[in-house]
């Protein structure tokens, strides 16, 4: 690809991803302005961090100088500050050049093997800092407006935002045990920035081949989880941010009470959502049961068989927009003059019932279900899938239809040790050999095995949330249960 010249020509890499490099091969030395290079003039070398703000400022002022000529401009720093990139943008703007990002996409391990290989190495910890910036760097630059983002290390140049998977062109991903592990989102410590936090998030999930990512749909915290006052976004909109990431992960809720928006509604959201992201959408439903939140946001909450109803109407609802054809549909108790919904979901997005009341829940995941959520206890569970079956015959429904998944909430520590700090962190006032045998307390290695009896049992899915996820780079003691 042939990029324009004169440019402004941004870098934007890890320690050792190969900038200098890149740069010294296609432009002149004076073309190049490099902070390392200005480190070595002000300070005592190339690695002199002390000198760091003068060189910065020296490269400031080159830039500026450079740009206000018009003449074509490369600057080579790690280009992982978002602040003085933009700046740069800015400044090629106002000089009427156009502005180039080029990112340095070399593998991780690549990266720390040559920055060891180096004479002055940049520490472990501040290059796994470079590398987990580089994640997001992609998306970031895409919201920014380069006229060209080029990815070097792939061979891909593209313009634009990247393009993401679709359902189509992702394998599906399962453990060897044969379960598909999707992590269920429910706490949200996101500190000062929830879009970077959940970007960062979810593309570390893609990193560690999790199947997909669940989101809680709730208006307020519920008690079982946190306290009121913490933040949880409302679902539709995270999954769309994330819908827009580079990523094979299936999206979707665990679960939409449909008590709190038409179903009809709901549909439309995950028609949006599979057309997004290609086919990758899911919906959980289930019939709501907490009321404070709808009646803090002025939702009406009826009684539970009324619920129940407005669950089996809303599937059937959903199901009914999704179908070809805007036909008028008439279900048990609903009637719709006509079904025009567009877009349509790019495929068929499966439907997971939440909650195991066995006379009419578990019936109706049985009737309607592409997937019945149920606890992961495996006496529970077992106990659940047998009245499910039941349903299934007494309704004349292929049990293989309708995909067993489970809500799992375990303990995952990176050993023995610190499995138990983590119960003890947690457990409230619960007795700790209790807590720690509900939540399965131990290694990501105990929890797959008994993810292994689980998927013997017949169980397609695990939803795994972790009471303790911090962000991203806390997913990484997950990677074990993953292999
Ligand atoms: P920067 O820190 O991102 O500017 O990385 P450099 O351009 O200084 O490259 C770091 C090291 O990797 C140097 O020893 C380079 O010779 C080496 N290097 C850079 N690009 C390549 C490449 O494409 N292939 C190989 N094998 N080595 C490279
Ligand atoms: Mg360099």
């Amino acid at each position: 690809m042939r990029l324009p010249d004169p440019a402004l020509v941004v870098l934007v890499g890890a320690s050792g991803s190969g900038k200098s490099t890149w740069a010294a091969e296609r432009y002149r030395p004076q073309e190049v302005v490099s902070s390392d290079a200005l480190r070595g003039v002000v300070g005592s070398g190339d690695h002199d961090l002390d000198a760091s703000a003068d060189a910065f400022a020296i490269l400031e002022q080159v830039v500026a100088a450079r740009l206000g000529r018009g003449l074509c401009t490369v600057v080579d720093t790690l280009g992982l500050d978002a602040v003085r990139r933009t700046g740069w943008l800015a400044a090629a703007r106002s000089a009427g050049l156009p502005a180039v990002a080029v990112v340095l996409a070399t593998p991780d391990a690549e990266c720390r093997r040559r920055n060891a290989a180096r004479d002055v190495p940049v520490p472990a910890p501040v290059l796994a800092g470079q590398l987990k910036r580089m994640r997001v760097a992609a998306e970031e630059l895409a919201a920014e407006g380069w006229d060209v983002v080029v990815v070097d290390g792939s061979g891909a140049a593209a313009e634009g935002p990247p393009v993401p998977h679709t359902a189509a062109s992702t394998p599906e991903r399962r453990t060897s045990a044969g379960v598909e592990v999707v992590l269920q989102v429910s706490r949200f410590p996101w500190g000062e920035d929830p879009a970077r936090w959940l970007t960062g998030l979810a593309l570390e999930a893609d990193r560690l081949g999790l199947a997909g990512i669940a989101l809680m749909d709730h208006l307020v915290q519920i008690p079982q989880v946190g306290r009121a006052w913490e933040p949880i976004p409302e679902p539709y909109v995270t999954l769309g941010l994330l819908a827009g990431l580079d990523t094979g992960l299936r999206l979707g809720t665990l679960v939409t009470p449909l008590t709190l928006r038409p179903a009809g509604v709901v549909a439309k959201a995950v028609a949006t959502l599979d057309a997004l992201s290609g086919g990758r959408a899911f919906v959980g439903v289930g019939a709501g049961w907490w009321e404070r939140e709808h009646l803090g946001f002025g939702v009406p909450f009826p009684s539970a068989r009324e619920r129940l109803d407005l669950l089996e109407d809303g599937i059937e609802t959903m199901r009914a927009l999704w179908a070809p054809g805007t036909k008028a549909w008439e279900g048990s108790r609903v009637r719709l003059p006509e079904t025009t919904c567009y877009p349509r979901p790019a495929a068929d997005v499966p439907i997971v019932v939440g909650g195991s009341g066995e006379r009419r829940t578990l019936r109706i995941a049985a009737r309607l279900g592409d997937g019945c959520n149920l606890p992961s206890d495996p006496e529970v569970l077992a106990a659940k899938v047998a009245v499910l079956r039941a349903h299934c015959a007494d309704l004349g429904r292929d049990p293989a239809e309708v995909a067993v998944t489970v809500l799992d909430l375990p303990v995952v520590g990176h050993d023995r040790d610190d499995a138990w700090r983590r119960v003890e962190r947690l457990r409230g006032r619960t007795a700790a050999a209790t807590y720690a045998a509900r939540h399965h307390a131990g290694t990501a290695a105990t929890h797959a095995e008994r993810y292994e009896k689980l998927a013997g049992e017949g169980v397609e899915t695990v939803f795994l949330a972790l009471a303790d996820l911090s962000g991203p780079e806390d997913l990484e003691r997950l990677a074990p249960l993953l292999a």
